[in-house]
Parts: C-alpha cells; sequence; structure tokens
C-alpha cells in the first residue's frame, strides 16, 4: 500500500516544482535566521533570490559534520528555542556527538515519512511491531516508534538489550515485524537458538533493518534464518534519523529518498563536482522542509548512487542504492581501495563460517597489514585442522582476486567476536594508534 499517494507518486515535474519552491525556502530561512549561513552564502557570493532552477542548488556552499560541532550544540537552529519540542544526538562514532533540535511539524513530518516507509515494506495496521532500535538520544528507537502509531500499527517499544527477553517477547507477543540493525537481527536469531527456539517458527513476516551497513549476501542470510523479507532503511541523525529513505517490498532494490522533504545529489568526495544521475559518490542531501536545524548540502560521506529509473511500485521518487560503504571508512590497504562490505560479501557466501567478522588494520615496517577475523559455525568448528587450513586459504584467495590486496585470514571460535546491540563495530585500524 502507498501511504501517501498524492506526494510519493508526484510526476517528476511536479514534483521539482516542488523541491524547488520549497529549496528557495529553506534558504530563505537559514539566510536569515542562521549565523553561519548568512556567512556561507555571502562568501559564495549568492542569496536565496538567486536561486532560480533546482541547478543552481551546486552553487550552494556544502555543510558538514564539522560545521554542526563547531556550532554545537545550537548555533545552527533556525527557530527560537522554544519553538523546539525534540532533541537528539547522533551516535558520536566517529568524534563527539553532534546535536539535532525538532520543531512540532519536524516529528510531524518525520512520523508521516515513517509511516510511508513501513508501508513501503508492506507493514500493515494488524502488524505487531517489536522495534529493538534503541530508545533515547538515538533517532531510532523513537523515529520508528511515531512512524509506527501514525501508521496505526501496533508497536512494542523494546529498545535495546536483554537479548534473551526480546526473544521471549517476540514469541509470547506474536511480533510480526522486527525492527533493528542487520547485525542485531543475527544476534537475536543465535541466541533463539541458544534458548531452543527457531525464529523461523515464529510470526515475524518483515524485518525493517538499518542504521549500519549490510549486504546482498546478508539480506538473503537473513532472510532464510529468520523466514522474513528484509527490506533496508537509511537515515542519518542530522537530516532527521531513519526514513530518508526506505526500499520498497514490491522492487526490493534499492531505497525511494523521500524527495518531496529532501534534495538529494551525488558529488565526487575529492573534488566536491556533483555527478551526472547514476554515478557513484558521496550523497549530499539539503532538507526542504525542516524547520529545527535545516541543512544545505549536508556531505553524509555515504557512498551509493541514485536511479531515476520509474519503479515497479508506482513510486516516483529517486532511489538510492545499498551503501557502499562511507567515504571515510574506506580503507587504503598499500594504494588498495578496500570497503569492509566488499569483505563482507565474500565472507557471507562461505560456508562454515559465521556472517560475524571484524576487520583488523595494522601497519609492520611501515607496510599495511591486513587482518580479517572470521567467526567458525559451530558444524565449521568441528571440521579437521586441514579442513580448516583450506577454508582459510579459500577466504584469502578469495579477498586477494577480488579486493588485490593479501589479508591474513584468522578463524575464531564461535561466538567469540563482540556482539552488537546496536552499530556492529567492523573495523579496528590500529595504523591511526601507530601514526
Ligand atoms: P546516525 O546519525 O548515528 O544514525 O548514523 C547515520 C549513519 O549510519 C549514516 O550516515 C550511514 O553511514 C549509516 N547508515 C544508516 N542506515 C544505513 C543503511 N541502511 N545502510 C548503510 N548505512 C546506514
Ligand atoms: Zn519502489
Amino acid at each position: 500500500m502507498i501511504y501517501d499517494v498524492d506526494k510519493e507518486t508526484m510526476p517528476r515535474e511536479e514534483l521539482e516544482a516542488l523541491q524547488l519552491k520549497r529549496l528557495v525556502n529553506v534558504c530563505q530561512r537559514v539566510y536569515a535566521n542562521v549565523k553561519h549561513y548568512t556567512k556561507k552564502f555571502d562568501e559564495a557570493g549568492i542569496t536565496p533570490l538567486d536561486i532560480k532552477s533546482l541547478d543552481d542548488l551546486k552553487r550552494l556552499p556544502f555543510t558538514e559534520k564539522q560545521d554542526l560541532r563547531d556550532n554545537f550544540p545550537y548555533g545552527l537552529f533556525a527557530v527560537p528555542k522554544e519553538n523546539i519540542v525534540r532533541i537528539h544526538a547522533s551516535s558520536g562514532t566517529t568524534g563527539k556527538a553532534t546535536v539535532v533540535g525538532y520543531t512540532k511539524r519536524d516529528v510531524d513530518n518525520w512520523a508521516d515519512m515513517m509511516a510511508r516507509c513501513l508501508s513501503m515494506a508492506g507493514v500493515e495496521r494488524r502488524d505487531l511491531i517489536h522495534n529493538a532500535y534503541g530508545y533515547g538520544l538515538f533517532t531510532g528507537g523513537l523515529g520508528a516508534h511515531y512512524g509506527a502509531e501514525r501508521l496505526g500499527a501496533t508497536i512494542i517499544p523494546a529498545s535495546g538489550g536483554a537479548t534473551r527477553r526480546q526473544i521471549q517477547l517476540m514469541k509470547d507477543f506474536g511480533s510480526t515485524v522486527l525492527c533493528s540493525t542487520p547485525s542485531y537481527a543475527l544476534y537475536l536469531n543465535e541466541t533463539s537458538q541458544e534458548m531452543g527456539m527457531d525464529m523461523k517458527d515464529m510470526a515475524l513476516r518483515i524485518g525493517v533493518f538499518g542504521a549500519e551497513p549490510w549486504t546482498e549476501e546478508m539480506r538473503q542470510e537473513i532472510e532464510s534464518k529468520l523466514n522474513i523479507d528484509a527490506l533496508n532503511i537509511y537515515g542519518l541523525s542530522e537530516i532527521m534519523g531513519p526514513g530518508v529513505a526506505m526500499e520498497c517490498a514490491v522492487a526490493k532494490s534499492g531505497m525511494h529518498i523521500q524527495e518531496d522533504h529532501m534534495l538529494p545529489e551525488i558529488i565526487d568526495p575529492v573534488t566536491g563536482e556533483q555527478l551526472p544521475p547514476g554515478s557513484v559518490g558521496e550523497l549530499v542531501i539539503t532538507t526542504l522542509t525542516k524547520e529545527g536545524i535545516p541543512l544545505i548540502r549536508y556531505r553524509t560521506r555515504d557512498i551509493t548512487s541514485l536511479d531515476y529509473v520509474p519503479c515497479a511500485c508506482g513510486r516516483t521518487h529517486v532511489k538510492m542504492q545499498r551503501i557502499f560503504g562511507r567515504s571515510d571508512d574506506m580503507l587504503i590497504i598499500r594504494g588498495v581501495n578496500v570497503f569492509p562490505s566488499q569483505i563482507e560479501s565474500l565472507i557471507v557466501e562461505t560456508e562454515g563460517v559465521s556472517p560475524h567478522y571484524q576487520i583488523v588494520v595494522s601497519r609492520e615496517n611501515n607496510l599495511d597489514m591486513l587482518e580479517v577475523l572470521v567467526e567458525l559455525s559451530e558444524e565449521g568448528f568441528s571440521d579437521e585442522v586441514r579442513t580448516l587450513q583450506s577454508l582459510s586459504n579459500r577466504l584469502q584467495k578469495g579477498i586477494k582476486e577480488f579486493l588485490g590486496v593479501t589479508a591474513k585470514i584468522r578463524l575464531v571460535e564461535p561466538k567469540s567476536i563482540a556482539r552488537s546491540e546496536g552499530k556492529a563495530i567492523r573495523v579496528i585500524d590500529n595504523r591511526k594508534k601507530q601514526a
């Protein structure tokens, strides 16, 4: 079902006219109310009234995470503080937390957008949603919560933690939808088996997974283990939280960006040049309706591409491909660019190992060393040394062929890599400490 047919299936021409009107409006608001933007626009020699077409977007200054930090905590807010009804802060995985504020209308729009997303995934009013995204400063929990209520489904605010209890709740309540990070979904499944249960036998039918990168291979793994439709949801706190983009269950091939509320573009992360449709590059988003902290050309650092081909589901909003990696997550190993997702694809396709892994990078004698910790599955663990050796060789060969770098493979015992209730930690780069 399409939650908001008018907006989600708007013909492109009409949609672009709406985007232009809203773009001029948001620029006027930040230019008048946020010192940082007045200065940036003046420096770029542009005023909001100079914006005559969407093409003028590329003349506007970028906003970076650092700008939020420099204006910590409220410097980029565009409305008086009494109009802010909610504060969230990003997880701060890559530095000091960034703070965002929402007006009543922002919270309302967000709920609408999340309701659209759940609907896109195939969730209906009769569904029971087990929400294992963390409640708190992190946007995941409350974002999904408000969206579920807006849709009229039943939400179970489980939040993160107490994994065994979560399994019991899901079983007892008959939850039909799971919202969590993809890595936590796998952890839940593993724990359910320890408890003598199987998530396959539960009422679950849909998973809405996001907040961290995952691969197509991981999707297949989760779908077959949990016997559900696993769909991808994307968001970031600076722009709103979860629900910036969502994959439709009909096509399952990329996430529709809520284009009436945000204007996406793809740039070359090095030169900052805007790239033509279809190119792979860094996603940049301008918020079109946000009041609390509107952002102009925010550099997400997420690497993807945009697909404007009409979707089978009938929605006209552009689709972004699965996030390939983050420009600041890209590892350079002896000059070769390596994304953790490439290694994940190989691991998940390999038999005898679990989908839990960790990548450790270090420097020995001025040379980059790549080590991949791969967890054996219970079956793999009982194999003979010879079998294990050949497994490790196969993984090493795969990485060499696929990525062109030599990795040391360390097979570790089942369940020895730390599990996370939120975003999994996939990369440990010791070179930064050594430098
Ligand atoms: P936060 O603001 O703390 O919620 O983190 C947002 C970041 O999480 C994004 O910029 C992405 O790097 C990552 N992220 C969120 N959703 C996804 C997704 N579906 N796939 C890959 N990465 C994601
Ligand atoms: Zn679609």
